[in-house]
Parts: C-alpha cells; sequence; structure tokens
C-alpha cells in the first residue's frame, strides 16, 4: 500500500519537476498548481500512512512486549503460588515432623527410665540371690556337718557298744576260766560262754562286726573296732 503510494508520489514528482512541462508547455499554470496541490496532498497521505504504519507496527510491538510480560507476571504469579503451596507444604511438614521428634523423644526418655529402673531392680534382684545363694550354701554345709556329726555319734555309740560287748565276754572268759580252771592258752567257744553271759545269748557287734574270743589272757576282739581297749 505504502509503495504503491510511494511509486505514485514519484511519478507525479518527476512529471512536474523535471519535465517542468517540456510536453505539457502548452498546459495552463492554473493547471499546474493543482497538479502541485495534488502531488502535496498524496505525499502527505504518503506520509501519514507511513507513520500510521510505523505506530501500528510500534503498537503491536508493545502489545506484544505487554502479552510476554503479561505472561511472564502470570508464570511468576504462578510460581509464587506454587512455591508459597510448597512451602505451606513444608511448613506443615516441619510441624509434623517437630511434634513426632518430641513425641519419640519423650518416649525415649521413658524408655530410659524403665529401663534404668529395670536395671536398678536386676541389681537388687542379684543381689538378692547371691544373698539366697549363699544362705543355700550355708545351710547344706550346716547340713552336711550334722550329718556327719550324726555319723560320727552314731559310729561312736556303735563302737562303745562293741566294746561293752567284748567287756562282757571278756567277763565270761574270766569266770569260765575259774569254773572250769583252765588257764592261759586255753579258748572258750561262744557256747562254753553263753552260760555266763547276759540272757545266755551271744552278744553281736552293732556294726556287723565278727568276734573272735581269743585264748585266756588274750582280750577279745571285733573284726571292725579291734581289740578290747583297758579303760
Ligand atoms: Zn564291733
Amino acid at each position: 500500500m505504502a509503495t504503491v503510494f510511494f511509486k505514485l508520489l514519484l511519478r507525479r514528482f518527476s512529471h512536474l519537476v523535471f519535465d517542468g512541462g517540456g510536453g505539457n508547455s502548452e498546459k495552463k499554470p492554473a493547471m499546474k498548481l493543482k497538479d502541485l496541490f495534488l502531488g502535496l496532498c498524496i505525499a502527505a497521505l504518503l506520509v501519514s500512512e507511513i507513520f500510521l504504519f510505523v505506530a501500528n507496527q510500534q503498537k503491536n510491538a508493545a502489545l506484544d512486549r505487554m502479552n510476554s510480560a503479561q505472561h511472564d507476571a502470570d508464570q511468576a504469579r504462578a510460581d509464587l503460588a506454587q512455591l508459597k503451596a510448597a512451602t505451606d507444604a513444608q511448613a506443615s511438614d516441619d510441624t509434623r515432623l517437630r511434634a513426632e521428634n518430641l513425641s519419640l523423644t519423650r518416649r525415649l526418655s521413658t524408655l530410659q527410665t524403665q529401663i534404668t529402673t529395670f536395671s536398678n531392680a536386676n541389681v537388687v534382684l542379684s543381689l538378692q540371690l547371691g544373698n539366697a545363694q549363699q544362705t543355700a550354701q550355708q545351710q547344706q554345709e550346716q547340713m552336711q556337718q550334722i550329718q556327719y556329726d550324726a555319723e560320727q555319734a552314731q559310729a561312736t555309740a556303735e563302737r562303745n557298744a562293741c566294746m561293752t560287748n567284748l567287756r562282757e565276754i571278756d567277763a565270761a572268759k574270766g569266770e569260765w576260766s575259774l569254773e572250769t580252771g583252765k588257764t592261759t592258752g586255753a579258748t572258750p567257744t561262744e557256747q562254753d560262754l553263753l552260760p555266763y553271759l547276759t540272757g545266755g545269748i551271744f552278744p553281736v557287734c552293732p556294726s556287723g562286726g565278727i568276734y573272735t574270743i581269743g585264748a585266756i589272757g588274750t582280750p577279745p576282739s571285733c573284726s571292725i573296732h579291734g581289740p578290747l581297749v583297758a579303760q
């Protein structure tokens, strides 16, 4: 459009200035003035067209820039909203994690207290167990001592009873020797001694020993408790 006007303008001016009426010198001055005025009008129109075109281009460019800026602003607004949402979510997470952390810390503290309590109780129980074991050991030792003492007492009692039996046998040998006139070297049998023994019964060692009566002049003896010893 502008190019067409421009070409038209150039043709008109060339006609007016260079021809200067060469071929059209017969025309009247009024006619030339009219052409000049028309050319100026066309030139003014062309200049206006150019200004309008440039302004339109600038307006479009500005509009584009504004749209771009608007788009950038929208994008920035969206980014800001997203960031704010993310920040809010992060804050929420932080709050939740802080609460969880606090809860876990309290739980840990409680567990540590329980562990300490159990540990102390364990120490007390260990001490009690140690004492109980020591007491049981002492009781065991006392019981063994009592049993040993009882066995010793029984052995002593049996030995004393055996010696009493041997003394009775020795006395019977003496009486048998007096009544029969047997002297040293003679050896009586159990049957020989029965009349001189209590109840007419030959005594028996309480420990199961076997008696040897022995000759006159020799003390009787037990296979377990040995010979009769003088008191
Ligand atoms: Zn005996």
